[in-house]
């Protein structure tokens, strides 16, 4: 399918699941913005292999003021954005009674509150144009729990409550709502999961098995490339009636 004339913006795209949807949306035609910390120069010649339109903005995600400018960017640069995904997010592991509550603070304002600022914020755009998607990427852990991710968890199933609110206001539009939930992906959010299991004796490729063994039936990881044919399959006409889903692609994570 085609994205040609369409505007995505993916939020936390330098790096990992972001990255790797921006690369599928552009390779489909779309005009990208960009978003995240680190090498954004390294990022943008990333995407732009595949010729469209491709910018990057430094929002701070955590920052309500600097998530309006990014969209005011978007307006002024792009025209708007058709396509939202809210992907940028944070991890701490912890349990309850030790958890830092600066920690808990970022993760609910990175991995939350900033998918209602830019969804709140874009909104107005799309139904004017009368066409938009927002995908919003949440994690199995909008859906299940696991012990040391009180405010991770929380916040994912925020988002997916969230997702299903955002899908029923826009349901007689052409604007569509939806959660993609993934289990284990070999991200540095993940790979410093995996550090830190191996900090005791350094056997990373050992702390990577039992990672994986521990909830995710495949023993495979799932790849930021697979995240963005999906959300290159939600952005299509066929997924028109897809509309407040959580849908998990997770190695069988969740059929346990
Ligand atoms: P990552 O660490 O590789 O990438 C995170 C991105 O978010 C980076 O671009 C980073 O710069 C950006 N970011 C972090 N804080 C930000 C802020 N305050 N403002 C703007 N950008 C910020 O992580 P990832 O694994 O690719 O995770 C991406 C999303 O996928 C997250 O929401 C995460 O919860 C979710 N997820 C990941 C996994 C996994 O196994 N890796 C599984 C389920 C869900």
């Amino acid at each position: 399918m085609s994205l040609t004339g369409k505007t995505v913006l993916v939020t936390g795209s330098t790096s990992g699941i972001g990255l790797g949807i921006a690369r599928r949306l552009a390779q489909a035609g779309a005009a990208v913005l960009l978003n995240g910390f680190g090498d954004a120069n390294a990022a943008i010649a990333d995407v732009a292999r595949y010729g469209g339109k491709v910018d990057h903005h430094p929002a701070d995600m955590s920052k309500p003021e600097q998530i309006r400018e990014m969209i005011r960017y978007a307006q002024d640069t792009f025209g708007g954005v058709d396509i939202l995904v809210n992907n940028a997010g944070i991890q701490h592991v912890a349990a309850v009674e030790e958890f830092p509550v600066e920690r808990w603070d970022a993760i609910i304002a990175i991995n939350l509150s900033a998918v209602f600022h830019a969804s709140r914020l874009v909104l107005p755009g799309m139904r004017q144009r009368g066409w938009g998607r927002i995908i919003n990427i949440a994690s199995v852990h909008g859906l299940v729990g696991s012990v040391h991710k009180a405010a991770y968890v929380a916040a994912k199933h925020g988002v997916i409550g969230l997702t299903k609110v955002l899908a029923l206001e826009t349901a007689t539009t052409q604007i569509t709502c939806n959660a993609i939930c993934p289990g284990w992906v070999l991200t540095p959010l993940v790979q410093q999961q995996i550090d830190d299991r191996a900090a005791h004796d350094g056997d990373v490729a050992r702390a990577r098995q039992e990672l994986l063994a521990e909830k995710q039936p495949s023993l495979d990881f799932v790849t930021p490339n697979q995240l963005g044919e999906l959300a290159l399959f939600l952005c299509s006409e066929a997924a028109s009636q897809v509309r407040g889903a959580a849908w998990n692609i997770d190695g069988g994570w969740l059929a346990q």
